[in-house]
């Protein structure tokens, strides 16, 4: 797949990575605190970036990439056109691409429900109850303290981001009874995924 963007596009000349499919452990353990804000980081930044519109998704977790680190990428605004379809060729425009490290939630009031899906759990989507408006204190790929507060789908996306730096899951939020549909659901179609893998 091609991806090309009119604007000076934050993560050009990164590469994707695989993201991590649940049930995989990774995705419940906490992640860590970043300490260093060095080249590493800013590649792997970008890294993820380029991950999440290739999907397409409109957030990314560190540990979704099997990363164990308190980082989330996220565009909520972004436009995705297909220009050429024989040859898998993406245009993106309207970016706007944020990088959250070392995020910590706070002044987390009212509630809206979303419909939610998650990069690591393909093809399932549910309703899930959300704080509707939030603060969010973090640093940037400098270390540079800074803070946004967000609403809609912003606050939305950082509240499901930052659950999955704290080993939670979106369907971990449903029913017990849902819960348990999609985890056995998920568990079928890794198997199925993974025979198909080597049956190639
Ligand atoms: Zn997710």
């Amino acid at each position: 797949m091609n991806i090309t963007c009119d604007e000076p596009l934050y993560p050009s000349g990164a590469t994707k990575l695989d993201i991590v499919l649940y049930p995989d452990p990774v995705l419940k353990t906490k992640g860590e605190e970043i300490t260093s804000f060095d080249k590493e980081l800013k590649e792997l930044s970008q890294n993820m970036l380029l991950t999440m519109y290739h999907a397409p998704g409109i957030g990314l977790a560190g540990p979704q990439i099997g990363i164990s680190k308190r980082i989330f990428v996220l565009d909520v605004d972004y436009d995705r056109d297909c220009i050429d379809e024989e040859n898998n060729h993406y245009q993106l425009s309207n970016v706007n691409p944020l990088v959250f490290i070392n995020p910590v939630l706070r002044d987390l009031e009212g509630e809206t429900t979303y419909q939610e899906g998650c990069l690591s759990i393909p093809d399932i989507f549910d309703d899930v109850k959300r704080f509707e408006t939030l603060v969010v204190d973090y640093q940037d790929i400098y270390g540079n303290d800074q803070s946004m507060s967000a609403d809609g789908l912003l606050s939305i996306c950082i509240q499901h981001e930052n659950d999955h730096l704290d080993g939670i899951l979106f369907i971990e939020k449903l029913s017990k009874l849902k819960f348990e549909f999609y985890r056995k659901k998920m568990i079928k179609e890794k198997k199925r995924l993974k025979r198909n893998k080597e049956d190639e």
